[in-house]
């Protein structure tokens, strides 16, 4: 049995006519660009998050430099991220001018580890941007608690965590700003690139709303400089149809991630590290990562066996070759760099099945097994 990492398919065949009614609303009314669609979603996902605010934008990316634009983060400013996340958490501040000041992460959840940060904090710190990595929030409330006391906003990158909790209240809801991405791959994904940002700030969310479209209001009369972060009328349509499934979907994910551990646990694989969840917080699973020695073997094996499976991220920020001008050096972030040498994801979508976990984790038991 081959098991793919991610099974797309899975999820539009069931919705297949609902999806393309949705796309043939927006073609028959010709409003490609912000109108009903786009407000609707932003509404749907408001209350869906439990937050006042809510702005589509054109992607992940783009939700995450609006914000710091929001934020008027710039040159001469500091910003502390993880050094381990998807590279649009770091990228996203060198492109508005700003220094990256890199923290390492927890050994237990790979999330953004809370003291590290608050020792990493200076008077240039503007922002600091904690990653609810693979689904799971990071730790925020020690992190509010030494960015609050100095004024410091804090931008939760939120891409693959929409709908996970922490303390009981929805991710993006803590910060000044939580972003959002609606790429195909993510918990919740368009028919091609989205974001979304969230404010529970209203001035703040009037910002983004500015930036979002070029800092104009009225028509063609600009307060600031903004960019075209739009969401497309087409991705909002489609993304609508998915919203109200989205709360079963992660259910779902959750519920294989336990079936999981038991095939873990009962195969006594004692070689495999299961993800961690940390007690106040929900995991949604947009990534099920195992730490394995061996890795890059258990890889090739897998691949070979037709079981997707994909490694995030190999070079954490500090030892990729776009950011050697920071002037950081191998070593400096082990626990990062050990994630990186010994993470592995597999499947975990929605409707893989139960035989398709167990073919999973029996080519791993005959790696390590024979
Ligand atoms: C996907 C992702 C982004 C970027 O989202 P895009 O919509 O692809 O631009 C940012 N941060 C993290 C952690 C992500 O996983």
């Amino acid at each position: 049995m081959t098991v793919p990492l991610l099974d797309l398919n899975a999820q539009y065949l069931p919705l297949r006519t609902a999806l393309l009614d949705a796309v043939t609303r927006v073609c028959d009314s010709q409003r490609f660009i912000g109108g009903p669609e786009v407000e609707g979603l932003e509404r749907e996902v408001a209350a869906y998050l439990g937050t006042p605010h809510a702005l589509g934008m054109s992607s992940g990316t783009d939700a995450l430099v609006a914000a710091l634009m929001a934020l008027n983060i710039g040159p001469g400013d500091e910003v502390i991220t993880p050094t381990y996340s998807f590279f649009a958490t770091a990228g996203s501040v060198v492109r508005v001018g700003a220094k990256p000041v890199l923290v390492d992460s927890d050994a237990d959840t790979f999330n953004l580890n809370p003291a590290a940060t608050a020792a990493a904090i200076t008077s240039k710190t503007k922002a600091i941007i904690p990653v609810h990595l693979f689904g799971q929030s990071a730790d925020l409330e020690p992190i509010l608690a030494a960015a609050s006391p100095r004024g410091i906003p804090v931008i939760e990158d939120a891409a693959q965590a929409i709908g996970c909790m922490y303390r009981g209240k929805a991710v993006g809801s803590w910060g000044a700003v939580g972003c959002f991405s609606f790429f195909p791959s993510k918990n919740l994904g368009g028919f091609g690139d989205g974001g979304l940002v969230t404010s529970t700030n209203a001035d703040l969310a009037h910002r983004l709303k500015l930036i979002r479209n070029h800092g104009m209001e009225p028509k063609y009369y600009h307060h600031m400089v903004g960019a075209n972060f739009r969401l497309d009328a087409l991705q909002a349509a489609v993304l609508r149809v998915k919203l109200p499934y989205l709360a079963k979907w992660s259910a779902a994910r959750r519920n294989n991630a336990m079936r999981y551990r038991a095939a873990f646990a009962s195969a006594g694989l004692s070689e495999v590290v299961l993800p961690v969840e940390a007690p106040d917080r929900t995991h949604i699973y947009n990534q099920f990562v195992i730490r394995v020695p061996d890795r890059d073997r258990l890889r090739a094996h897998l691949d070979a066996a037709g079981i997707g499976c994909e490694v995030y991220y190999p070079v954490p920020f500090h030892l990729q070759e776009c950011f050697a001008g920071l002037g950081y050096k191998a070593g400096a972030f082990p626990i990062a760099e050990a994630a990186a040498l010994d993470s592995l994801a597999l499947p975990i979508y929605p409707e893989l099945t139960e035989a398709q976990q167990g073919a999973v984790v029996e080519a791993i038991a005959r790696f390590y097994r024979g």
